[in-house]
């Protein structure tokens, strides 16, 4: 079998997917005044027999890995129906999503029962003000109840990520009520450092901190730093024997963030990214078409490999074409 490796040694079981770039949040990082649809692109998002040729393709490139994400996923009419091929039709054995926990609690049964193994779910704060500042919208509640509910299934597999963010959730009272939190729920908690990108620069001056500072809280109060395999991926992860869930690091800025990347992203319109923060991406789409197009497929996937950079260049203020990540799929 072929496995996409590039030219620094780093291998590639994991594709971020994204299905569209909608979202119904205003997040402040990411879409203050909401979705506006691009005027410059008018492409349609990848539909359902798109998106199984595609997998297929990376399943047959060693692709073990699909992460659904968006925009919100969730918003699709037909986004059961993309987990479901994904995960009985593609050979993707795990196919998980992030979403912003819309709806949630409604959702929660007939998400397990379309067969996902894992779900990230965005909670910038546990303090309803604080998250409807953050996202525009009062849905901490539905989005906690639907966190009980996939948890009374039996569901286990249940990531919270929050953007740290200076002087909103960043202080050790923050630190402390998702620690009691954890304390209590299986499930990964982990901050991410805010990323600029092509559109938030003032925000990104205003609240971007490092991760530095729940690094320290994490050694002080005696997390121990959990190491994996060589392709766990970028985040950093502490356990604590008196608590059910984990606490997580996930900061892009720092120096050896991108040897570790393990995965390549694939926008709502089929384009292939080989960082969130560069600016190659060429379209996969006329070879999605039919069937019989896949080893063309494979061909070019495998020689994209050799254009992928050993790193980006956050640090330097260059994003890429990457405006926002609804945009590219964060
Ligand atoms: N809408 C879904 C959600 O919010 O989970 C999926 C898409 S969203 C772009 C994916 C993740 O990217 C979320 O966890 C979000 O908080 C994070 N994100 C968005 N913009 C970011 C930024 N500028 N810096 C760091 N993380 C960001
Ligand atoms: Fe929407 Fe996710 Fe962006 Fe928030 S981070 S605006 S939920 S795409």
């Amino acid at each position: 079998m072929n496995i996409l490796e590039d030219s620094f040694g780093r291998k590639f079981p994991y594709i971020r997917l994204s299905i569209s770039d909608v979202c119904n949040f205003k997040c402040g990082y990411c879409l203050p005044n909401g979705y506006q649809a691009d005027k410059n692109d008018t492409r349609k998002f990848l539909h359902l027999d798109e998106i199984k040729r595609l997998a297929k393709c990376f399943s047959e490139l060693g692709v073990n890995k699909i992460r659904i994400t968006g925009g919100e996923p969730t918003v699709r009419k037909d986004f059961f129906d993309i987990i479901k091929v994904l995960k009985f039709d593609s050979g993707i054995q795990n196919v998980s999503i992030t979403t912003n926990g819309y709806k949630l609690d409604k959702k929660a049964e007939q998400l397990v029962n379309s067969g996902l193994s894992g779900i990230n779910i965005s909670i910038d704060s546990l303090d309803k003000e604080i998250f409807k500042n953050i996202t525009g919208h009062d849905r901490l509640p539905e989005i906690l109840n639907g966190i009980e509910n996939l948890q009374s299934i039996g569901f286990e597999n249940i990531k919270i990520n929050a953007v740290l963010l200076n002087g909103i959730n960043s202080s050790i009272e923050d630190f402390n009520t998702w620690a009691r939190f954890i304390e209590k729920n299986k499930v990964d908690f982990r901050y991410i450092e805010l990323m600029r990108t092509g559109d938030n620069l003032d925000y990104f001056k205003k609240y971007h901190i490092s991760s530095k500072i729940f690094k320290e809280y994490l050694v002080e109060n005696k997390w121990i730093y959990q190491t994996y395999g060589k392709d766990a991926g970028p985040s950093l992860n502490y356990i604590n024997p008196k608590y059910k869930g984990k606490f997580g690091i996930i900061a892009p800025y720092s120096k050896d963030f991108c040897k570790s990347c393990n995965r390549l992203r694939i926008t709502s319109r089929g384009d292939l990214r080989l960082c969130l923060f560069g600016n190659t991406g060429i379209n996969l789409r006329h070879l999605l078409q039919k069937d019989n197009q896949l080893e063309e497929l494979k061909d070019l996937i495998m020689k994209q490999m050799q254009f992928k950079k050993e790193s980006h260049y956050l640090e330097l203020g260059d994003t890429g074409s990457t405006t926002n990540l609804s945009k590219t799929g964060g």
